[in-house]
């Protein structure tokens, strides 16, 4: 895409790393957002606009029931050229830049500011975005107020170096004792709701662990690997320089494009539809399976998971676009072997989501509902790792989109754990 192309310009003149702190911060001011009904193939269309400049936000699949629609962004200079074209559009935004000046200054966070050291650092961590390194300190906490049942771990590090952090939480038998439940967020780096929607999963699950007999159940039965951020170099670009960087920030030989999409970098599917060869592409695969040092933790963290008790439930977090995505994403045509029972549990997931603020979640197999992304994580924990339920989950809205105000924090949260509770009593 077009805007890419400043970034690569910018970054052709700095040495490999560090350029988060080279390149200057990407502004939205005076963007459009509008949502497009494609009237065919939604990317034929996108391409069409490429000479605008847009940024493609999200798009849903060709063949979905209400016709296929995308959102894009369309920067200020060409926003008369875009609307001369007469399509039938929605404006959803009137400045992108201004929606993201809303999302606010990052909250302050300081593990001093707990009451005791131990003690569960207090929900206004859901109030605001934070620095990464205020996450990394509030998962420290969290497992310091849970000690004698997590642990901090790794799965690897990323390109940059950064390593890829989480908790694992387990019940009354033991670490390492029953199947995996294994979370991670913002493998995206834009979609910034997933992992403050992760973290307050994991925060419930401790606070439920005292008095909360569902919950007591689920960590008896399971061991939780939950890591937050699996794409800390993107999400870190996001926060210093670019607001809608999705990808990693791998450097490759023979290109100035950089970043590598994580969510199709996997070895199910690998290199079809829905993804891309071209390193400038948002979408782009890698060159092999597992080529991106985060994909290549993942693996390997996912393979220990299958082969100590199996992996019952894996949840790749994303957003934008409210729904539960099943296997596959790699074809239509094919379907889990327990298709039915996966769509009974994403089924009672998506109205225990609704109870609190009737807020509407689809389900069904991702190329069915969403589109083909070929590559992603879910397909891989669902063949190659053997998982019984691999899953997406893409999180609100379908007003923000990626720049998700803060006061949607803990909403998002709060419905998203009577999903899980749904799925913590059926699994
Ligand atoms: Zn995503």
């Amino acid at each position: 895409m077009m805007f890419l192309g400043i970034v690569y310009f910018l970054v052709a003149f700095g040495t490999a790393v560090p350029t988060t702190q080279r390149d200057a911060k990407v502004s939205y001011d005076g963007y459009k957002v509008y949502k497009v009904a494609a009237h065919g193939d939604a990317a034929d269309l996108i391409s069409e606009l490429d000479a605008l400049s847009i940024i493609d936000l999200s798009h849903s699949h060709a063949g979905s029931e209400n016709g296929a629609t995308f959102n894009i962004a369309v920067p200020p200079d060409n926003v008369a050229a875009f609307e001369a074209l007469n399509l039938s559009a929605e404006i959803l935004s009137g400045d992108l830049g201004a929606d993201i000046a809303a999302e606010g200054s990052f909250g302050e966070y300081s593990s001093t500011l707990r009451a005791n050291s131990g003690d569960l650092p207090s929900l206004t961590w859901f109030d605001s975005y934070h620095a990464y390194e205020d996450h990394i300190q509030y998962w420290a906490d969290l497992q310091a107020a849970f000690p004698d049942n997590s642990e901090l771990i790794e799965a690897g590090t990323s390109f940059e170096g950064r390593p890829l952090q989480g908790i694992h939480l387990w019940g009354s038998s033991g670490k390492d004792s029953k199947p995996a439940i294994f979370f991670n967020g913002n493998v995206h780096a834009r979609e910034w709701i997933t992992s403050k929607v992760v973290e307050y999963i994991t925060y419930q699950l401790i606070v439920g662990y005292e008095n909360d007999t569902l919950v007591q159940s689920v960590l008896d039965s399971y061991d939780f690997y939950i890591l937050p951020v699996v794409n800390p170099d993107g999400f870190v670009y996001t926060q210093t320089t670019d607001r809608l960087w999705r990808k990693n920030r791998q450097i490759r030989t023979n290109t100035t494009a950089i970043g590598t999409d994580i969510n199709r970098n996997w070895a199910v599917g690998f290199g079809g539809g829905g993804s891309s060869s071209d390193p400038s592409s948002g979408t782009f695969s890698g060159y092999a399976p597992g080529d991106a040092p985060e994909t290549a933790g993942l693996i390997v963290l996912a393979q220990e998971l299958a082969g100590r008790h199996g992996i019952k439930l894996y949840v790749d977090w994303h957003s934008y676009a409210q729904v539960i995505l099943l296997s596959y994403g790699y074809t239509c045509d094919a379907f889990p072997a327990n298709l039915e029972a996966q769509l009974a549990l994403a089924a009672g997931a998506a109205a225990a989501i609704a109870g609190p603020y009737n807020t509407t979640f689809d389900y069904g197999p991702g190329c069915v509902v969403l589109y083909q992304s070929s590559g992603n994580g879910r397909d891989y924990m669902t063949d190659a790792a053997g998982a019984e339920y691999g899953w997406g989950i893409e999180l609100r809205d379908t007003r923000y989109g990626f720049v998700l105000p803060p006061e949607q924090i803990l909403p998002s949260g709060e419905e998203i754990w009577e999903g899980m509770r749904y799925i913590w009593a059926n699994l």
